[in-house]
C-alpha cells in the first residue's frame, strides 16, 4: 500500500453498504483512494448506520443520487439484486464512468448489469475474494482484503483503461489482483468456495436433524472440525442463495465430481481400504501446506482463532 499516494478518484459511490461495500469505504479511507465516498443502501436503517459508523463522506437517498458525478461506481448488493441495480444507475451515470461490482458469481452478473449500462459507460467485473460470515454494515473493516485476491474478469467491451483503473483501486484496498474469464472465475469459485459452502450447509443441516445428538451436545463437544462448518454455515442466506441460483452449471458439475469421491472414500471405509484412506489424506493434507506457503491462512492451530464465540472475524465468507 502507498500511504501518501495521491487519491485516484474524485467520487466513488458504493451501492450495498453491507461487509463488502463498508470494507470498501474503510479500506479505500485508509490510503486515500477518493476525494469523495458516497453511498446509498436500501433500507434507512443501513443508511443511519452508515452515517453513524462513519465511515462515507456522503449518504445518499437513492441508489442513482449515490451514482449521479461518481466515476467508479461499486455494485456491492447481493448478486439477485444487481439487474434492478444497474437499471436504476444507468440514467444517472457521468460519460466516461466506470461501473464494478464486487458480485461472487460472474457470468451471470454479466448478464444482468451489462445491457443495462449506457455507451460511454465502462464495466469492469470484480470479486474480491475475502469475506467472513457476518453481514451488515458493523460488520465492515479496513483490513478485510489486504493480501487477498480480487479477480478481475472483464468483458471484450471493458476499455483497458478503465481495468488498470479498477486494478489501481483494489491494490490501494491491500489486494492483489489477478484476471480471467467469467466463465472460469465461476469454476474455480464452484470448487474453491460455491461447493464447500454447500457441503458446510448439508453437514450442519445432518446435525441438526439427528434427533440423537441433541442441539447441546452438538455446541458443547463441536470440535474445530465441525465448528468450522457451523461457521461456514453462518453465512448470509440471501448472498448464498442466489450463488447457487447464478453459478448453478458450475456448482453441480462440481457436486458430482464430489459425489464420486464422496463414494470412493465411502467405499474404501467399507472395504476397510487403509492404504486407499492413507493415501487421499496424505495428499489433501499437502494442499493445506500449499495454501499456508501462499500466505492464504496461518499455521497455528484451529486456524489462528481465538476460541469463543467472538472468533468469526477471518474465516468464513469467501
Ligand atoms: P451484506 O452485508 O448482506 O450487504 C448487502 C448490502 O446490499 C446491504 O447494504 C443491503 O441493504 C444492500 N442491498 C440488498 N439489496 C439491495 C437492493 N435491491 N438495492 C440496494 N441495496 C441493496 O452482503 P455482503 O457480504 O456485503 O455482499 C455483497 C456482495 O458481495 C454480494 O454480491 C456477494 O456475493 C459479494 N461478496 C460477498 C463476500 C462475503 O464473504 N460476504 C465476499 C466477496 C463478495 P440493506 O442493508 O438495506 O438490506
Amino acid at each position: 500500500m502507498s500511504g501518501a499516494a495521491p487519491p485516484l478518484f474524485g467520487r466513488v459511490a458504493l451501492i450495498g453498504l453491507g461487509l463488502i461495500g463498508a470494507s470498501m469505504a474503510w479500506a479505500m479511507r485508509r490510503d486515500n483512494v477518493a476525494r469523495e465516498i458516497a453511498g446509498y443502501a436500501r433500507s434507512a436503517d443501513t443508511r443511519a448506520a452508515a452515517g453513524r459508523l462513519g465511515f462515507l463522506d456522503t449518504v445518499c437517498d437513492s441508489a442513482a443520487d449515490a451514482a449521479r458525478g461518481a466515476d467508479v461506481v461499486v455494485l456491492c448488493v447481493p448478486v439477485g439484486a444487481m439487474e434492478a441495480v444497474a437499471a436504476e444507475i444507468a440514467p444517472a451515470l457521468s460519460p466516461g464512468a466506470i461501473v464494478t461490482d464486487v458480485g461472487s458469481v460472474k457470468a451471470a452478473v454479466i448478464a444482468a448489469v451489462a445491457p443495462h449500462l449506457p455507451e460511454g459507460a465502462a464495466f469492469v467485473p470484480a470479486h474480491p475474494l475475502a469475506g467472513t460470515e457476518q453481514s451488515g454494515p458493523e460488520a465492515g473493516f479496513a483490513t478485510l482484503f489486504d493480501n487477498r485476491w480480487c479477480i478481475l474478469t472483464p468483458t471484450p467491451a471493458s476499455p483497458r483503461r478503465a481495468v488498470d483503473k479498477i486494478a489501481d483501486l483494489w491494490r490501494r484496498c491491500g489486494a492483489n489482483v489477478e484476471e480471467m474469464t467469467p466463465q472460469h472465475h465461476d469454476l474455480v469459485l464452484a470448487v474453491t468456495s460455491h461447493t464447500p459452502h454447500l457441503i458446510a450447509y448439508t453437514m450442519v443441516g445432518v446435525a441438526d436433524d439427528m434427533a440423537q445428538v441433541t442441539e447441546s451436545e452438538v455446541i458443547k463437544y463441536s470440535a474445530a472440525g465441525f465448528r468450522d462448518f457451523t461457521r461456514i454455515a453462518a453465512s448470509d442466506p440471501t448472498m448464498w442463495r442466489d450463488v447457487f441460483l447464478t453459478n448453478r452449471e458450475a456448482t453441480l458439475e462440481i457436486l458430482g465430481r464430489f459425489t464420486e469421491e464422496l463414494f470412493a472414500l465411502q467405499r474404501a471405509i467399507r472395504m476397510g481400504d487403509g492404504e486407499m484412506l492413507f493415501d487421499y489424506f496424505t495428499r489433501t493434507r499437502a494442499i493445506r501446506r500449499g495454501i499456508l506457503e501462499a500466505g492464504q491462512d496461518t499455521a497455528a492451530p484451529d486456524f489462528g482463532r481465538a476460541r469463543g464465540l467472538g472468533d468469526a472475524v477471518g474465516g468464513g465468507g469467501e
